[in-house]
């Protein structure tokens, strides 16, 4: 579990506190509040559950699975440079699809689970597959990337001033913009990002990602000229671009639809990880695309995720029943809403969602 140390909850506390004094308030009853004793004990008990069926599980379920997928998107790789060679058009178009397709896998699947370590249960080859896949592959640095992702984002989900998901508001953009054009300049804004997270480490570290990094690129724009036979540097470039963008727009759009306007907490007041979990987090729906390209817990599963994530893709889908089921008997929220109605709700409340600081909510009951 990734639970917050002290000095890091403390840490945002005055900043959030300032905040919220300009904040409209919110209040939601919890009808299951119950005590302090009880609180602890619903996340227990349903722990519990999910732990005996990850020790019930292969390890084809438990990683062999994510990791075929995976595994499946590198080997689309060296046909997709070759069909990227074909002078006619259809073959073209398959290979820049192919290429397309299995760099959003690795990037988006891959650098998510490796993120995690969900990888491997050794730590030395977790901490390899995570510079494998941030650095080399995503082309942004693996310690922004933990440090972000693990230590404040899961850490702190939807705690305003920390994991509050503001890092993916560009308030200067019109809706239209932000929403379906802004998302295909992530390629390049990625390494950059990554470039001003580096300040003020240490120049091994610093080293090692602008290595890593320049090896990925590099990799495929030199396999893009002696493989596929490009001849301008411009058109490589290009088609670099085109393949690494293709799934940036669904990409930006998950990662906002699944906790922006959804209840957001005080550090200084936040509930209890269930009812964090459970108000802060929304599942779309499955999608076979979406499914197998971003991962399950990052689509349907990704109360699941949230829940406990140091579960792989795969085992996520296996737990859900058993999660939602138990919410519900709870009376606890299980969020669920379509993409289409979400894409909806952000487009006609983009003001609201996406440029105002969200209201504080705070849980009657639990707190
Ligand atoms: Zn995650």
């Amino acid at each position: 579990m990734h639970n917050a140390p002290e000095e890091e909850r403390g840490g945002g506390d005055r900043k959030a506190g300032e905040m919220s004094a300009s904040r409209r308030g919110r209040t939601e009853e919890v009808k299951n509040g119950g005590d302090e004793g009880e609180k602890e004990s619903l996340m227990m008990e349903l722990t519990k559950m999910v732990q005996t069926m990850v020790k019930e599980s292969s390890w084809w379920e438990r990683r062999g699975v994510d990791c075929s997928i995976l595994a499946a998107a590198f080997v689309c790789l060296p046909p997709g440079f070759l069909l990227l060679g074909s002078s006619r058009l259809l073959c073209f178009s398959v290979g820049v699809l192919l290429m397309g397709v299995a760099h959003a896998v690795i990037t988006v699947k891959g650098t998510h689970l490796a993120s995690h370590g969900a990888l491997s249960e050794s730590p030395a080859w977790a901490k390899f597959w995570a510079v494998f896949f941030i650095e080399i592959c995503s082309s942004f640095s693996a310690r922004a990337g933990v440090q972000g992702h693990i230590k404040m984002h899961h850490a702190h989900t939807n705690v305003v001033g920390l994991g509050d998901s503001s890092v993916w508001k560009v308030p200067l953009l019109p809706r239209s913009v932000y929403l379906f054009v802004a998302p295909l300049a992530v390629p390049v804004i990625t390494p950059l990002v990554a470039l001003a997270h580096l300040r003020g480490h240490s120049s091994a570290l610093v080293l090692r990602t602008v290595v890593m990094v320049t090896l990925g690129l590099y990799s495929q724009y030199w396999l893009l000229v002696n493989v596929s036979g490009f001849t301008s540097p411009l058109s490589a470039l290009l088609c670099m671009l085109v393949c690494r963008a293709m799934f940036c727009v669904p990409y930006i759009h998950v990662n906002i639809f699944q906790h922006i306007g959804l209840p957001m907490f005080s550090p200084t007041h936040r509930p209890k990880r269930i009812y964090q979990m459970t108000h802060g987090v929304l599942n779309l729906p499955r999608n076979p695309l979406l499914d197998w390209i971003f991962g399950h817990s990052l689509i349907n599963c990704h109360v699941e995720h949230h829940l406990f994530p140091f579960l792989s893709d795969n085992m996520c889908l296996k737990v859900k029943p058993v999660v939602s089921k138990y919410l519900t008997e709870k009376q606890l929220p299980y969020q669920e809403d379509g993409y289409l109605s979400r894409l909806h709700l952000f487009f006609h409340r983009y003001q609201e969602l996406m440029v105002f600081a969200p209201p504080i909510t705070e849980l009657v009951g639990v707190q």
